[in-house]
């Protein structure tokens, strides 16, 4: 295994939840550099150097909502597949959506999980403990 850590890409618009994944990777000692984009075309420019953010590193995993302004969580998905640098990344939905076409075009589209919310924020904490666990367990290409 090896010991560096992975950059994560959190792609949320609500600042409650962006503010709760922040906690939760503080309550693990989860260290990874975090980056957060508030919706899907954000997240695109992002990925593609074209933000004003730099990109220092793809990451290797993206935490993703779906419900979001501009560019919601599916579309984003389907574009990132297409794209040569960026189709292999690990995501993982984080969504309050139930339905079943979400679930089903997010796997179809080859996510590593489908969380729901709310959870509680003690359910919240342990469910990106496992998370990290996870991807601390998972060799990763190096580009
Ligand atoms: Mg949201």
């Amino acid at each position: 295994m090896s010991d560096k850590l992975v950059n994560i890409l959190l792609v949320e618009d609500d600042e409650v939840d962006v503010m709760n994944v922040k906690r939760a990777f503080k309550k693990n000692n989860i260290t990874n550099p975090l980056n957060v984009c508030n919706n899907g075309f954000e997240a695109l420019q992002f990925l593609r150097g074209e933000s004003e953010i730099p990109l220092l590193e793809i990451p290797k995993i993206i935490l993703l909502d779906i419900n979001m302004p501009k560019m919601g969580g599916i579309e984003f998905l389907s574009e990132i597949r297409k794209d040569e640098k960026l189709k292999n990344i690990s995501v993982f939905i984080m969504t309050t959506s139930n339905e079943d076409k979400d679930k089903l075009d997010a796997y179809n589209l080859n996510v590593a999980g489908y969380i729901l919310k709310p959870l509680s924020m003690e359910r919240f904490i342990e469910a990106v403990s496992t998370l990290n666990n996870y991807w601390k367990l998972c060799e990763f290409p190096e580009n």
